[in-house]
């Protein structure tokens, strides 16, 4: 989409989305931790195979090593038995091997024949059943890698497969970056925490315990500085403790323009905006800027929009590919591919609108249909959605018509 389509002032997504990464710096450090306690934690540095994998050859099924050429009408005596974790034997001539998966084929053997596909005589011989194939269920020491090669690299996101995998190579600990420190502070005189006494004209803090949870998931260790009122002394005082304990701070609230929204003013005082507005719909008031003197070396400061599904989108396209940069993990694009809408409705003027869908699938055909009302604070249809449909700016959705879609999965930590 062209900037010239866009309402007066706001940034391109994708302009935000490249400006936030490329400021976003490498959290420094490095800590060892356990595999155990490394689930989601970001690899510091490339990792290589201690051990050929597989370390011998082995087998691939329950079955017979044989010397395939030894093979005739007489069959083969049993002459050896291998379970997994044997010390591996030579085959002796004219026999072949009783073999477990797992078990080291012994020397001599060229092919291990299934169970399933023997015949074993009166005398106890082994008869095969159909060909056989040299090489056929033997794993190969080293056929996977070999020791010294590349495992993972610096950046990986540890998974259960992953540690898995180190485990497999004898891996007790590995060395991570350390959590990124954020600090997290929702701002509204309105607010008050649930367990509170309510009074119509309060509203519960909803953007406290899904940004705390957003935030947690992505590995980032909180610290949740509350509610903060809509003072600029009390956001002065908040900001400054915030930095002082944070990598990053995350506010939400009080970032768009009115009187009562204080961020902004406060930003310029403390440090300075980078930008300040983008071209979506929700999570258009998203500001970025810098605690301190304003240079990269304060401390970030991202503001998003009080209204939880904004604050929502905002965290999705513009916070988390942020907090992925500093914490040396890979940001790709925006995944996204075309889908049909099940529905018509009118586009936004100079803004890309992110509509919360579910995917009904008629058939094998996936369908978009709203996931029920599209305003900012309906968290309702945001509990609900499989994704995003995305519409340029100043586009009507229509039935029956294709649009890019992006499935809410690549934006699950
Ligand atoms: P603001 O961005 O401060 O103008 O707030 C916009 C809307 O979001 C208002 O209706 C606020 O009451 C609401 N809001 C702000 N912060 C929160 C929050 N932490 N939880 C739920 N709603 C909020
Ligand atoms: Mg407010």
């Amino acid at each position: 989409m062209s900037c010239a389509t866009l309402a007066k002032g706001l940034l391109d997504l994708e302009v935000a989305r490249a400006r936030l990464m490329a400021s976003a710096k490498l959290v420094r450090g490095e800590e060892c931790v356990a595999l155990e306690q490394a689930a989601r934690r970001v690899l510091a540095r490339d990792l290589m195979a201690r051990l050929d994998m597989p370390c011998v050859d082995n087998s691939g099924m329950d079955g017979y090593a044989l010397r395939l050429a030894e093979l005739d009408d007489a069959g083969l005596p049993v002459v050896l038995r291998v379970a997994a974790g044997a010390d591996v034997a030579a085959l002796p001539k004219g026999g072949c091997a009783r073999i477990f998966t797992g078990a080291p084929v012994p020397a001599g053997a060229d092919c291990v024949v299934p169970q399933e596909r023997v015949r074993l005589d009166e005398a106890g011989r082994v008869h095969i059943l159909g060909e056989a194939r040299l090489g056929a269920n033997i794993r190969r020491r080293g056929e996977e890698y070999r020791s010294g090669e590349a495992l993972l690299p610096a950046g990986w996101t540890l998974d259960a497969p992953a540690l898995a995998m180190l485990a497999s190579q004898g891996f007790v600990e590995v060395p991570v970056l350390p959590r990124l420190r954020v600090a997290l502070i929702s701002t509204g005189d309105e607010l008050i925490e649930p367990g509170e006494p309510f009074t119509p004209g309060q509203v519960y803090n909803s953007n406290r315990v899904m940004l705390k949870v957003l935030l947690e998931q992505a590995d980032c260790a909180v610290l949740d500085l509350g509610i903060v009122a809509d003072d600029l002394e009390a956001l002065r005082k908040a900001f400054s403790t915030a930095r002082d304990g944070a990598d990053l701070v995350i506010c939400t609230g009080g970032v768009s323009v009115g009187e009562e929204d204080h961020v902004r003013p406060v930003l310029d005082e403390l440090g300075g905006l980078r930008f300040h507005g983008v071209a979506i719909k929700p999570g258009k008031p998203f500001a970025f800027g810098y605690l301190n003197d304003g240079s990269p070396e304060g401390v970030p400061l991202i503001g998003l929009p009080g209204n939880p599904v904004a604050s929502l989108v905002g965290w999705h396209l513009l916070a988390r590919p942020f907090v992925q940069g500093c914490q040396g993990r890979t940001v790709g694009p925006l995944q996204q591919y075309r889908v049909q809408a099940g529905f018509s409705r009118r586009g936004s003027l100079g803004r890309r609108e992110l509509l919360r869908v579910v995917i009904d699938w008629q058939g094998n055909h996936p369908v978009a249909l709203l996931a029920g009302g599209q305003g900012s604070h309906m968290l309702h249809a945001a509990s609900q959605a499989h994704g995003y449909l995305m519409m340029a700016a100043d586009t009507d959705v229509e039935e029956g018509h294709e649009y890019p879609y992006l499935p809410a999965g690549q934006f699950v930590d």
